[in-house]
Parts: structure tokens; C-alpha cells; sequence
């Protein structure tokens, strides 16, 4: 028999395949969580330039059919704050790829099995402390007691596996790695601790608030051995964002991003979509491609592909923390889609 042709896939300047895509369907959201946005909120972009749900899905699946694309994450912003987000969710869901959404929990009681009953997969909340008082003082909203019913419903929905998300940053929320460790392990949750990057609107980003993955995984390993050593688990390199590490005694693993101190860009298979239709190849890109304006003016699917294959031609190597000129991107993580 012939060999079958391989699948087209969209591969960038430094010979990576990019295959997962980030949808942001809003930059609005009702926390105030203080490494993403300053308490006062942001100014919202108007409702006419967020793209809708149909223009979304035309966008991913014209990556998904085109280059095979083989995951997509809802995002924001607060993606639950959008009116009717799981009309999306059905849009997507015959795509057939992975389907998952970033959350900060808040609405999930009551959305969870709409959510999966459109076909969502998995979802990841948000969850920097176990603390009433503190998540009202880091988050601006007294929305512990929500947050959390929201991670049981999702458990209770089946949109697993329930990753939770750590911002760690120090003197702020360091000091309950542990609890939060210890949360996750009595769920069966799985824990994803990130390190502090420089995409906070609010400006507060410092390279001491910084806790390192190592550090992390040091301080946790002293309480809940893992399985592998941190210095060894961080040193191998790993096949996802996360470094994932199982305890000792097989109840789970822990994750960390380590964003900062060793990033995973050589093998970054990403590209975003704003709310308001711009393609970004990177958090820290400074450039951005518009395909809202195109498409509300007749773009046909090879212009809008052409479009997006010229940015991820153009995707840099990685992003430069840390070295002199680093430049902040604009906008915050909530206006990129995290
Ligand atoms: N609102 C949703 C949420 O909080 O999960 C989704 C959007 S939020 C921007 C996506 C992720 O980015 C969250 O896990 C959040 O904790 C993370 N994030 C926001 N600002 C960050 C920063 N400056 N450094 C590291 N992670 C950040
Ligand atoms: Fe909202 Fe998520 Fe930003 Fe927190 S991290 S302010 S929940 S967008």
C-alpha cells in the first residue's frame, strides 16, 4: 500500500509543532486576584470587540482541521463570567481534541454538569489559599466558600482530572504550600503550583516574590516525600509545562510550573487567541496579529490561516525574564488569556 501523505501540521521558525490552542472569551472577571489584576479592575474591552462564539469556533477549527491542533482550553479572564459560555463548549465539543477550561471556581456549583454535559473535558481552578480571611485580602472577593463547593461539583461532574492552580508567591501565600499539598492529596486532586511571572497589571512583580519550583517541591518534600528527589525531578526535563513528581507513598503527584526559573519554551507547542481576535505566540510576545478586523471583513478560512501561520513563523525563541532587556508585554495575563 502507498504510504498515506502525513497530516499538514503548523510547525514555527525554531522547529516546533504547535498544536494547543488558548481561547480567551473575555478579559472581564470578578476577582481581583493581586498578581493579575489591580483592585480597581481593568478597563474592559466593549462587547462589540469581543469575538463571538461562533467566530471563536470558526478560529479553532480551522486549526484543528487544518494542522491537526490536539487541545483546546477555555480561558480568560474569568471564562464562567461570560454569558452562556457552554454554547461554546457545544460549538467545539464535535472537534473531538482535548477540551478543557481554566477557571477561578466561582460559578462552577451551578455550571459544572452544564459545562460537562456540553461536552467539556476537564477543568483547572484556581485556588492560591484555604484561608476565608487571605483569599479575600489576595483575590478581592470574599469567595472562598464558593471556590470550593465549585472544585466538589466539578469532581461530582466528572471533569477530571480537577487540576487546582497555585500562584505561590512569597510572603504572601508561601507558607501554606503544605496545606495546599495536603488538600489536593485528600481529594485526589491534582496540584499545579506556579511560579510568580511578571504579567501582573498592578505592577507588583518583583524577582524576590518569586518562589522557585525547586524551592517548592524542597519544601513539600520535607513533609510529603516524593518520589524522586526535587533537584532531580526539575533536572531531567519534562514533556508538559508541568514538572509532575509522585509522593513516596503513591497517593498522587504535585505539579510545578516553573515559568521563571526554567521555562519550557524550547518545547512550547502553543499559540493564543485574545478575546478580542489577536493571535499571540507567546505570554511575553509584544507583537500580536489581528484576525477579528479580517474576518468581520469576508477573510476566507486560507487568508485567516495564512494569517496565523505567518505569526507562529514568527514565534520567538523563548521568553527573556530575567535578562536586561526584558520588556513587559502590555497587557496583563486576564486581557492575554492564561
Ligand atoms: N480566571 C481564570 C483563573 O484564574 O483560573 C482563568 C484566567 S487566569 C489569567 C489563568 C491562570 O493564570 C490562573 O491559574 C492564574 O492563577 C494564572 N496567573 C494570573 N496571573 C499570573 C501571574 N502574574 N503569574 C503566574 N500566573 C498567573
Ligand atoms: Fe480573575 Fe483569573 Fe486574574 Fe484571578 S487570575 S483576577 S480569577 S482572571
Amino acid at each position: 500500500m502507498a504510504p498515506q501523505p502525513a497530516a499538514p501540521v503548523l510547525v514555527d521558525g525554531h522547529g516546533r509543532r504547535v498544536g494547543d490552542l488558548r481561547l480567551s472569551v473575555t478579559d472581564r472577571c470578578g476577582l481581583r486576584c493581586h498578581y493579575c489584576m489591580p483592585p480597581e479592575g481593568l478597563t474592559w474591552l466593549p462587547r462589540a470587540e469581543l469575538l463571538t462564539y461562533e467566530e471563536l469556533a470558526r478560529l479553532a477549527r480551522l486549526c484543528v482541521t487544518r494542522w491537526g491542533f490536539d487541545g483546546i482550553r477555555i480561558t480568560g479572564g474569568e471564562p464562567t463570567d461570560r454569558a452562556g459560555v457552554w454554547r461554546l463548549v457545544e460549538l467545539l465539543a464535535p472537534l473531538g481534541v482535548d477540551l478543557a477550561m481554566t477557571t477561578n471556581g466561582t460559578r462552577l456549583e451551578a455550571l459544572a454538569p452544564r459545562l460537562r454535559d456540553a461536552g467539556l473535558h476537564r477543568v483547572n481552578v484556581s485556588l492560591d489559599t484555604l484561608r476565608r480571611d487571605r483569599f479575600r485580602e489576595l483575590c478581592g472577593r470574599d469567595a472562598l466558600p464558593q471556590v470550593l463547593a465549585g472544585i466538589d461539583a466539578a469532581v461530582a461532574a466528572g471533569l477530571s482530572p480537577v487540576k487546582v492552580n497555585a500562584v505561590i508567591v512569597r510572603g504572601r501565600n508561601d507558607d501554606e504550600l503544605v496545606a495546599l499539598a495536603a488538600f489536593a492529596r485528600d481529594r485526589g486532586l491534582a496540584l499545579r503550583l506556579i511560579e510568580f511571572m511578571p504579567l501582573d497589571a498592578a505592577g507588583r512583580w518583583v524577582p524576590t516574590a518569586v518562589v522557585s519550583a525547586g524551592e517548592m517541591l524542597e519544601r513539600i518534600h520535607r513533609v510529603f516525600p516524593l518520589a524522586r528527589p526535587p533537584a532531580e525531578a526539575l533536572s531531567g526535563g519534562h514533556d508538559e509545562p508541568a514538572a509532575r513528581v509522585p509522593y513516596a507513598d503513591g497517593r498522587g503527584e504535585v505539579g510545578v510550573i516553573p515559568s521563571v526559573t526554567a521555562p519550557f519554551c524550547d518545547r512550547c507547542d502553543r499559540i493564543r487567541i485574545t478575546a478580542d481576535g489577536k493571535v499571540r505566540t507567546c505570554l511575553f510576545a509584544l507583537e500580536e496579529t489581528d484576525l477579528r478586523g479580517p474576518m468581520r471583513a469576508g477573510a476566507s478560512d486560507d487568508d485567516l490561516a495564512g494569517r496565523i501561520a505567518a505569526a507562529v513563523a514568527g514565534k520567538g525563541p523563548g521568553h527573556r525574564i530575567g535578562r536586561v532587556d526584558f520588556v513587559r508585554p502590555a497587557r496583563s495575563m486576564s486581557q492575554i488569556g492564561g
